[in-house]
């Protein structure tokens, strides 16, 4: 069976949006169709807005893959290498993505350097397998 995993590192991500629009593109969904959206984690008001006062802010992005995610079809995970990753992990132009059986070297060496690593909570209703690494 194919390894459908997607590793996130945080501190990579700068919250471009550009995982969700290369699935939406990729399979053609409509533009209110999404299985990734970019969850931003600043002060909760408005756009992108950061949390904290000037000039001690903070802010971080969240990349939420959504149950009708197909991580992805078999066509894309049946051979090796980032050119058959999903369109989501491929086009991340951060490296914040890493897919399917690299995972486990890439998590080891993320803890090594400190970085925390954990899954959203099954109550998130997020897709499976989705496991996130970050030094906050
Ligand atoms: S995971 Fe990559 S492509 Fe997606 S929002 Fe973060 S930096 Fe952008
Ligand atoms: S794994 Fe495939 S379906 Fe899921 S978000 Fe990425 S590109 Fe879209």
């Amino acid at each position: 069976m194919a390894d459908t995993r997607i590793l996130v590192d945080l501190q990579r991500c700068t919250g471009c949006w550009t995982c969700a629009m290369a699935c939406k593109v990729g399979h053609q969904l409509a533009d209110d169709d999404w299985r990734i959206t970019v969850r931003t984690l600043g002060s909760g008001e408005g756009i992108d807005r950061p949390a904290g006062q000037w000039p001690e802010l903070k802010e971080s992005w969240q990349p939420i893959w959504h149950t009708n995610c197909i991580k992805c079809s078999v066509d894309r995970t049946s051979t090796q290498g980032r050119s058959n990753a999903p369109y989501c992990v491929y086009s991340c132009p951060n490296g914040a993505l890493t897919w399917g059986e690299d995972i486990d070297a890439k998590i080891e060496e993320l803890r090594q350097r400190d970085f925390r690593i954990f899954e959203l909570p099954a109550f998130e209703g997020s897709k499976e397998d989705v496991i996130y690494a970050t030094k906050q």
